[in-house]
């Protein structure tokens, strides 16, 4: 629920009392991004009180009456401009002639409210210029948040650089003599750096690409099991090396309706989390089951799990829990974010339980069929 506040301002105390009557407490309902607003009501009498409550406090909306005892409602609207001062302007005014429509607009005012109005009426344009104001909060955030993606995607590609960088320049300097084996391990710890750069961007151009819906989905009758298969078959050799093992618990076939290649993603970035953020000789269950007209893949690991603390965020971009375990394990914090996206393309569900030094589980669920879709 987010609140935006709203002043009044106007003379006449029983048209102060009857907005704030209609809309303080009052709630409006934005389905299509799941919130809900609600209003808080403050009130002023003059031109001049009003501008002081607006320097003073945020205010989201301001109902300002056109005719004032001191100074005019088209000059509050100037000095509103003057002084750049951000709300949204709904003109209350007795004189609906088109001079006063047109000088209101240039001077900023977003609407108009001809007195004497309906509470239904005062709802409605306040719902107009509550649904403009929240897209563009939606717009800021948005922008918000593509500044935070680049400014950790620019971070997390300068530590690999450097620690590349730096590994050269002591090989330039020769600092363990002439002979090339004994910079094995600098060229070894070089070769992992890159290879983490090499999949975070592999994976941050298949989270574009599925946000902008330019991955190209086709949908086949696959069969899961098969799929499940290959993914563990890919993971096997390094859960291997940490003496993991990796159980199926399948049906021998399991048909779904679905895009090969978006079932192997979901696959492989479960089963390589539950591998990497295993502990030594730990398991690993992947179980298939077929309910009503869904599948639920369920990967359960005997990891190191995760607080509850960072279970809320872990379907984020750029995601990753600092930890001791965690530190010298190699991510992106793409691969939740990018499992998220495609469970969701496919009218999906993913859920997830961990407990930390015990393990975690993800649930993910999808439909047999996709809606609409004919298998190509
Ligand atoms: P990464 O590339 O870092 O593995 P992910 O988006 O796949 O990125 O995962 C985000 C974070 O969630 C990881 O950095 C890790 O801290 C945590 N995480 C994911 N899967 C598991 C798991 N099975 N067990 C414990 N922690 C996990």
């Amino acid at each position: 629920m987010k609140t935006m506040n709203i002043l009044i301002i106007d003379d006449e105390p029983g048209m102060r009392s009857g907005v704030v009557k209609t809309l303080n407490g009052h709630t409006i309902a934005m389905p299509q991004f799941h919130e809900e607003i609600r209003f808080s009501v403050t009130e002023a009498e003059t031109g001049n009180a009003g501008l002081d409550q607006l320097r003073e406090t945020r205010v989201d909306i301001v109902l300002l009456d056109y005719k004032l005892p001191d100074i005019l409602g088209l000059e509050v609207l100037n000095r509103l401009t003057d002084e750049n001062i951000d709300v949204l302007t709904i003109m209350i005014t007795a004189y609906a002639s088109l001079e006063v429509a047109v000088s209101a607009t240039k001077s900023g005012a977003f609407d108009f409210l001809a007195k004497p109005f309906t509470p239904a009426e005062l709802k409605a344009s306040i719902q107009k210029a509550a649904t403009r104001l929240f897209l563009q909060w939606q717009a800021k955030q948005l922008a918000e948040e593509k500044r935070q993606v680049i400014s950790v995607l620019a971070h997390e590609l300068k530590s690999p650089i450097n620690a590349v960088a730096g590994y050269l320049a002591l090989m330039q300097d020769r600092v363990s003599g002439d002979r090339l084996d004994d910079y094995g391990d600098m060229i070894g710890r070089s070769l992992i750096r890159l290879d983490g750069m090499k999949k975070m961007i592999m994976d941050l151009l298949d989270l574009t690409r599925i946000e902008s819906g330019n991955l190209k989905r086709t949908l086949d009758n696959v069969d899961l099991r098969q799929c499940a298969d290959d993914a563990v078959m890919g993971v096997t050799p390094d859960a291997q090396k940490r003496q993991i093992t990796i159980s199926l618990d399948a049906p021998p076939h399991l048909m779904i309706e679905a895009d090969t290649a978006e079932l192997s993603m979901i696959f492989n970035n479960l089963l390589t989390n539950a591998v990497k953020y295993n502990q030594d000789k730990g398991r690993v269950r992947l179980l298939l089951a077929e309910k009503d007209a869904h599948v639920q893949i369920i990967c359960e690991d005997t990891g190191i799990g995760i607080s509850k603390e960072d279970q809320k965020r872990l379907f984020g971009e750029f995601v990753r829990v600092k930890t001791n375990e965690t530190r010298l394990i190699e991510g992106s914090g793409l691969g939740l974010a990018i499992l998220k996206k495609i469970v969701a393309a496919n009218d999906g569900e993913i859920t997830m339980e961990s407990e930390p030094g015990k393990g975690t589980t993800f649930m993910v669920t999808l439909p047999k069929k996709q809606a609409g879709g004919e298998p190509a």
